[in-house]
C-alpha cells in the first residue's frame, strides 16, 4: 500500500474545529450550530443552493428545531456516490463549553464536557470540502449529511429523508476517537418502560390500605440483578447489557412526593442492548416478567395487588458489514494511504450508522480525536483529528471503488 500526501491545511481545520465547538448546540437545540456549519461550508466554496435541510424534525417525536442538513456535490469525475456524515448535536453536559487550545489538545475551559463528540466529525467534513475544492482534487459525487438529535436516540439518522441523499453506494461516518479504527458493526438496543400502578394511603395511619409502587419497582429490580439480567448480561453464548435509567412520577418528577404517603405510581425506564436483536428482546422480556411477578407480591389489606404496564420497542437494530464489503476495501486503502494500519472493530454503542445501514447505505464509522466523551475530562487529540481529516480526503479521492 502506498502512503500518499494529502494537502490538508491542518491549522485551518483546527481553527474550524475551535469555531464549531464554541457554538452551543446540545441535542434538540441545533439551529445555531447548523447555521454555523452552513457558513463554514459556504466559506469553503460550497454554493448556498447546494445546502439543504430535510424535514426530519416533523417525524422526530421530541421537539427539534431543524432537520438534518444535506449537501450534494456533483463530483469532478463519474463514479458511485459516497456519503460522509457526522452529528452536530452534543450532550447536555456540553452547555456553555468554551474550547481552549493547548499544545496537542483542545480542552474545555470550565467544568463542562467539550463537544468534540461530534464537532470533530463536523469539522472533518468541512475540512474535506475545503481541501477538495481549494486543491481541485478529483472526486466522485459526494453527499455530506449533518444529523440532529443523535445523542438523544439517533433520531436524525432514523428519520432522515433518504430520497435527498442521492443514492450513495456507501457511507463514511466520523464520530469516534481513532482515525485508523474502522467500525464495521454496532450493537442494537431495546428501550423499555414500565408503569407501576399502586394505591395511595397514609403511610403512618393506614399503610395496609396502600399498594406501594416503589416496593414493586424495588422487588423487580432486585430480582433482575439477582438473576444476572442487569448490567453486563452473559447467558450461555449470548451477550448483552441492560440498565435501569430512571424512576419517576407521572410528570417526570419524583416518584412519590411525601414520606407519609404510600407511593401510588412509578414510571421506570431502561434499555437492553445486544449485537443479537433477539437477545436484546430476551433481556427486555426478563424485565417484563420481573415487574409482573413483583406486582403480585405487593398487596393491600384486602389482597388487591399492584398493576403494571410494560412496553418495549426496538430502539435501533444491530448491524455488521461483511468483511468482503467494497466499502471496507476502500476504507482499508484510505487508512493505509495516510500511513496507518487499519483495524476493524465492532461498537457497543449505537451509531447513526445503525440507521444508515437500515436505509440501505452500508456505512463505516471512523474517529477523529474525540476522547473521554460525555465527561468533564473530555478533550480532542489534535494529531488524531488531523489524521481523521486526512483519512476523509483519502476516502473521498480513492480511485478504485
Ligand atoms: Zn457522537
Amino acid at each position: 500500500m502506498s502512503v500518499r500526501e494529502f494537502p490538508v491545511d491542518s491549522e485551518r481545520a483546527i481553527s474550524t474545529l475551535m469555531r464549531l465547538i464554541a457554538v452551543e448546540g446540545t441535542t434538540g437545540h441545533e439551529a445555531a450550530i447548523m447555521a454555523e456549519v452552513a457558513a463554514c461550508l459556504k466559506e469553503a466554496g460550497v454554493p448556498a443552493s447546494a445546502i439543504k435541510h430535510d424535514d426530519a424534525q416533523k417525524r422526530i417525536p421530541v421537539p427539534t428545531p431543524v432537520g438534518n442538513m444535506i449537501v450534494q456535490l456533483p463530483g469532478t469525475r463519474p463514479g458511485p456516490r459516497r456519503m460522509f456524515s457526522s452529528h452536530v448535536d452534543t450532550v447536555p453536559l456540553c452547555a456553555g463549553a468554551k474550547p481552549v487550545r493547548q499544545a496537542t489538545k483542545i480542552v474545555p475551559a470550565g467544568k463542562t464536557a467539550l463537544g468534540g463528540d461530534d464537532r470533530t466529525g463536523v469539522a472533518v467534513l468541512v475540512s474535506l470540502v475545503a481541501t477538495l475544492l481549494k486543491n481541485k482534487l478529483s472526486y466522485p459525487p459526494l453527499t455530506l449529511l449533518f444529523t440532529v438529535r443523535e445523542e438523544s436516540g439517533l433520531h436524525g439518522a432514523r428519520h432522515v429523508d433518504a430520497d435527498m441523499l442521492g443514492d450513495p453506494k456507501f457511507g463514511f461516518n466520523f464520530d469516534g476517537r481513532s482515525a485508523s479504527e474502522i467500525t464495521i458493526g454496532a450493537v442494537g438496543a431495546q428501550r423499555w418502560e414500565c408503569e407501576i400502578f399502586g394505591k395511595a394511603a397514609h403511610a403512618g395511619v393506614a399503610p395496609e390500605r396502600g399498594i406501594s409502587a416503589t416496593a414493586v419497582a424495588s422487588l423487580a429490580i432486585a430480582d433482575i440483578v439477582r438473576h444476572g439480567w442487569f448490567g453486563r448480561v452473559i447467558h450461555g453464548e449470548h451477550r448483552g447489557t441492560s440498565n435501569v435509567g430512571s424512576l419517576s412520577g407521572p410528570d417526570g418528577g419524583s416518584a412519590g412526593n411525601a414520606t407519609n404517603v404510600v407511593t401510588d405510581y412509578v414510571l421506570v425506564k431502561g434499555e437492553a442492548r445486544s449485537h443479537d436483536t433477539k437477545f436484546a428482546s430476551t433481556i427486555a422480556a426478563a424485565y417484563k416478567a420481573a415487574f409482573r411477578a413483583a406486582a403480585t407480591q405487593v398487596c393491600d389489606a384486602s389482597g388487591k395487588s399492584a398493576k403494571v404496564k410494560f412496553t418495549n420497542r426496538l430502539d435501533y437494530a444491530p448491524f455488521r458489514l461483511k468483511e468482503s464489503s467494497p466499502a471496507i476495501a476502500v476504507a482499508r486503502r484510505a487508512v493505509a494511504a495516510i500511513g496507518r494500519e487499519p483495524k476493524l472493530k465492532i461498537a457497543d454503542g449505537g451509531l447513526d450508522a445503525n440507521w444508515f445501514v437500515k436505509h440501505g447505505v452500508p456505512t463505516l464509522t471512523f474517529g477523529a480525536g474525540q476522547n473521554n466523551i460525555h465527561t468533564i475530562e473530555e478533550f480532542v487529540d489534535l494529531s488524531e483529528f488531523v489524521a481523521g481529516c486526512r483519512v476523509a480526503v483519502a476516502l473521498a479521492t480513492e480511485e478504485s471503488a
